[in-house]
């Protein structure tokens, strides 16, 4: 058997990519006692699942297209998520101004966020509404010219990329071997049967057979036409767009929740540390998920959007840190406007066996994991069990202490990589040796957010982060220049404006 484990035995269960979706079924399976591989072609969570506006939301704006079972569905996982990831998902207040002549006014918005609650069924902190003066005193920045009220909800927020790693995490914890940088290449048969797949390693070159008596597809928006025939061939999928800005520069002091003026779609402002993150643009898209990026009219329309809600902060392009985008998975593609199409998720077995899931959100993988586990279970002919992944907690919590100890062993290890961020040396250790990451991009994008928080996106840095890691990864003097080349290419391909 070789190193990866992945050969030489049968697997009760191979799920092909690493997203939040993957991750998520991985640790299930786990839990559940079957015998589990994933495979992920890059990182975990560098889909995506790497890209999302990182709320764990209801969804109010869901409401309006009258997806009530999505909302009500979204709310509870979020519950669920604050429970067993209190350290990954935490409560967010967000404030909705309202101006005069708004499309969502007053009553509305008042008779939307009281369902929210009582879709909550008590469990969450009740809403507030806001004269215009209560709105100005919350975030003093907003244009006051025609505001009218506002409101104050609640919801909630996360890390998209650590919540991923933890579940990848988790569902190693539980016994199920999980592969990054390991692409499926071909779908194994017999007698016209899936039965596992071939998948190639990304650093070794090497390849392997995974056999497996059932495959769930969890590859998102990648077009996997050639891996699984039409049931694998992505639809067009529906853009998102996000930019960063210095927070003191648009000067909000939370979440605000706002219509453009654009086109009277429902936009964010989110609170990232220092920095404020605007998001998020919705069009049909024909880009490659590998090479997605922001344009031009992307940034424009967010920054317009921001700078008609913050007027004196006069955004420009030259506020933007970074800009990137990503790809919704969406069960269906209707026609017309993209943000109306639903955001529910679909599982569908073809002839061959494979379970095949798309759609879906962020906010509401546990309960799709459980539904798709609840199949494979059927599918290997076992009796269904209860989903265990709504009571034990996710991993993670114990991260900050790891890094303090390793700043406490090596005092080099607690240098900030850059001033002003909060990520050392440690960060890096800590991500090769506890959180599988093996490349820089693994360790600036994902088990850090540098990369997001740097106007070079980390460039500057990269050679230094390589030494550091260096002597985990085994890497010699060439292979470091080698991945660093590697980063700067995905940086530039992730974060250009074009
Ligand atoms: C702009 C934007 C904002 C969003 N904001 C939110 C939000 O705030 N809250 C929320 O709840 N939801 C949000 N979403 C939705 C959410 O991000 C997605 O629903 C979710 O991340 C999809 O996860 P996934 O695992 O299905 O797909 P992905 O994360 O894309 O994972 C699929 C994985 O499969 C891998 N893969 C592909 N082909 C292969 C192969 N042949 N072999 C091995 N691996 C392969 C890919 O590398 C990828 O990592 C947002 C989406 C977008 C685009």
């Amino acid at each position: 058997m070789r190193m990866t484990g992945l050969s030489g035995q049968d697997f009760d269960l191979l799920v092909i990519g690493g997203g939040i979706t993957g991750c998520g079924v991985a640790r299930d399976a786990a839990m559940r006692g079957l015998k589990v591989a994933l495979v992920e072609r890059d990182d975990f969570a560098s889909g995506t699942s790497g890209r999302s506006s990182r709320l764990v939301h209801g969804g109010i704006r869901y409401l309006e297209h009258g997806q009530l079972h999505l909302v009500y569905e979204s709310i509870r996982e979020r519950q669920t998520l604050l429970r067993i990831a209190p350290h990954l998902v935490k409560p967010l207040a967000f404030t909705w101004p309202i101006y005069r002549g708004a499309r969502v006014g007053r009553v509305r918005l008042s008779a939307g966020l009281l369902a929210y609650y009582l879709m909550a069924g008590g469990r969450s902190r009740r809403h507030s509404n806001l004269n215009s003066r209560e709105t100005l005193e919350r975030e003093p920045s907003l244009e006051s010219t025609g505001l009218t009220g506002g409101a104050v909800y609640y919801d909630a927020s996360t890390d998209d990329a650590r919540l991923t790693i933890a579940n990848a995490l988790a569902a190693r914890h539980d016994g199920a071997i999980v592969a990054s940088h390991t692409l499926a290449t071909g779908i194994l048969h017999s007698r016209e049967k899936a039965v596992g797949a071939t998948v190639s390693h990304r650093y070794s070159g090497e390849t392997d057979e995974v056999r497996s008596r059932v495959i769930v597809n969890a590859t998102g928006v990648w077009d996997n036409g050639l891996l699984f025939n039409k049931a694998g061939r992505r639809d067009r999928g529906s853009k998102g767009a996000h930019i960063s800005v210095p927070r003191e520069r648009i000067g909000n002091r939370d979440a605000l929740t706002l219509i453009s003026p654009i086109d009277g779609r429902v936009m964010f402002c989110l609170p990232a540390g220092t920095q404020t993150i605007v998001g998020t643009t919705d069009n049909w898209t024909d880009e490659s998920p590998e090479a997605v990026h922001a344009s031009v009219a992307d940034v424009d329309y967010l920054l317009r959007s921001a700078n008609s809600y913050f007027p004196r902060a006069e955004l420009t392009r030259a506020d933007i840190v970074s800009a990137w985008a990503g790809i919704r998975p969406l069960a269906s593609a209707p026609e017309g406007n993209p943000s109306a199409a639903s955001r529910e998720h679909s599982i569908v077995t073809d002839n061959s066996g494979v379970i095949h899931i798309t759609g879906g959100k962020l906010t509401t993988y546990r309960s799709m994991a459980a539904e798709i586990v609840d199949r494979v279970q059927e599918a290997l002919g076992r009796k269904r069990e209860r989903s265990p992944t709504d009571s034990v907690v996710l991993p993670g919590a114990e991260r900050a202490n790891g890094i303090a100890r390793l700043q406490r062993d090596d005092a080099r290890l607690s240098e900030l990589l850059v001033p002003g961020l909060p990520y050392t040396g440690a960060h890096l250790v800590y991500g090769v040796s506890e959180e599988m990451a093996k490349s820089l991009s693994d360790l600036l994008i994902r088990r850090t957010h540098l990369a997001f928080e740097t106007r070079d996106h980390g460039v500057g840095i990269a050679a230094r982060a390589a030494d550091i890691v260096a002597p985990l990864l085994g890497w010699d003097d060439q292979t470091k220049s080698a991945r660093v080349r590697e980063f700067s290419q995905d940086v530039e391909r992730m974060f250009a404006i074009s």
